[in-house]
């Protein structure tokens, strides 16, 4: 047994073992960021997706070549896009979140933007249905836009705010970004996958999906071999497979640092 795979057993095994006895298993996604064409590492992540029949949502920026991405999702059963912000530029002035909306922009053009966005997916026959802000920028304005567009959005956090149905978010970073990207490692993923665990088990919010996040063009060897030991055990659902149940208990959003971007 792979060191990664002997991990997973004793970090998560008893957890998913209390789960299992109550008839439950956790629902996992699996969102993938920064893709805009077709490389290599890319056709690496889609064969793992392939192999564990791990569907997967693609979060593309639309400057890049959406059709050869579309092409590419086309031959992997589940795999979807999204829409990975606008031109996944910082626009924020100095000392303001980093992000591509912020209070100085008009509804308006932000929702010309998101048009022009929306039209290169559709253009390579892509209907997309979810937006994944760069640097987890969910600024009102935004939320508002994507609102009028029937787009869901997708961060990166804890639980799902009550306030908040249509929207899907990441929670379990494969990569550590500071001071430069890496495989998180093992145990510090393994640790945060038990503590979401158990809060949506103490909550009995059962349907509360958990979302794997990674990033295929920052992987290091690490992160690939944890992937391979990971996703046979978490069995990601497909986006589409996953219904918006409302959390039971009063759960409270706690943003998250993710990476920068
Ligand atoms: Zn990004």
């Amino acid at each position: 047994m792979s060191l990664h795979r002997l991990l997973i057993a004793v970090m998560i095994g008893p957890e998913l073992a209390r789960w299992k006895a109550g008839g439950h298993a956790p629902v996992f996604w699996w969102r993938d960021d920064d893709a805009r064409r077709p490389t290599p590492a890319l056709d690496r992540l889609l064969a793992l997706s392939l192999r564990f029949e791990a569907p997967i949502t693609l979060a593309a920026v639309p400057d890049g070549d959406i059709a050869a991405l579309a092409k590419a999702c086309r031959a992997v059963p589940g795999a979807e896009l999204a829409v990975h912000g606008f031109r996944h530029e910082n626009r924020a002035p100095p000392g303001w979140p980093s992000g591509e909306v912020n209070d100085l922009d008009r509804l308006a053009d932000v929702m010309s933007e998101l048009s022009t966005a929306i039209e290169v997916f559709r253009r390579a026959r892509v209907t997309p249905r979810l937006f994944v802000p760069p640097w987890n920028n969910a600024h009102p304005t935004l939320k508002q836009a994507l609102g009028l567009r029937g787009l869901s959005l997708s961060c990166y956090g804890d639980m799902r705010d009550q306030a908040e149905p249509d929207r899907l978010d990441a929670h379990l970073d494969v990569m550590r970004w500071k001071p430069e990207p890496r495989f998180r490692g093992a145990v510090r993923f393994l640790l945060r996958t038990r503590r979401l665990l158990a809060e949506r088990r103490s909550k009995r919010a059962w349907d509360e999906p958990l979302g794997l996040l990674t990033h295929h063009l920052d992987h290091d060897e690490e992160a690939w071999r944890f992937l391979e030991a990971f996703l046979p055990v978490a069995r990601p659902v497909a986006r589409t497979a996953i219904g918006k149940p409302a959390v039971k208990t009063a759960a409270t959003s706690r943003p998250v640092a993710a990476r920068a971007g």
